[in-house]
């Protein structure tokens, strides 16, 4: 399946200061996952048994409003996300939209970084058109996909 939207990892720089220190402030502390199948943020892919992964506190919204000059005020919220805990090579370009095998939040978020309400998703073949509505929006800048029943951040999709 193609896509026109492309979901958006964890940046390798703010990756990089994750595998030390999160951004609730808290040392990183790697472990080697002996099941696999943890969702990552830096691959948007599962974890393999014996990858060394790490479990990190992620600010979304206050490091994509660091890079705009956005200021969410209120809006910020730091949430648990897996990670490897060493440099990997990132998702496979041109994959399809990774974690779409489950129900799904798609929040949306106004230019100033304000949540402009969300919309659940779910069947794997309808994130597409939650994006397109999503974006039909002009006020809509960027979305999250998140998990419904833990609301963890799974990845970001901008209009641009
Ligand atoms: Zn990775």
């Amino acid at each position: 399946m193609t896509t026109t939207y492309t979901a958006r990892p964890i940046a390798p720089r703010v990756l990089k200061e994750l595998r030390t220190t999160d951004d609730a402030g808290r040392p990183t502390a790697p472990f080697t996952d002996t099941e696999g199948g943890a969702p990552l943020r830096c691959c948007l892919g599962r974890s393999e048994p014996g990858d060394r992964i790490a479990l990190v506190s992620y600010a979304p919204l206050r490091r994509w409003a660091a890079e705009k000059g956005a200021d969410p005020g209120a809006y910020d919220e730091v949430g648990p996300v897996f990670v490897h805990a060493d440099d990997c090579p990132g998702p496979d370009t041109g994959a399809a939209l990774p974690f779409t095998n489950a129900h799904r939040t798609v929040r949306r978020y106004s230019a100033e970084g304000h949540i402009l309400g969300g919309r659940l998703v779910e069947e794997p073949e309808t994130f597409e058109q939650a994006f397109a509505e999503a974006f039909d929006d002009p006020a809509v800048a960027l979305v999250h996909v998140r998990a419904v029943e833990y609301g963890c951040f799974l990845y970001e999709v901008r209009r641009d």
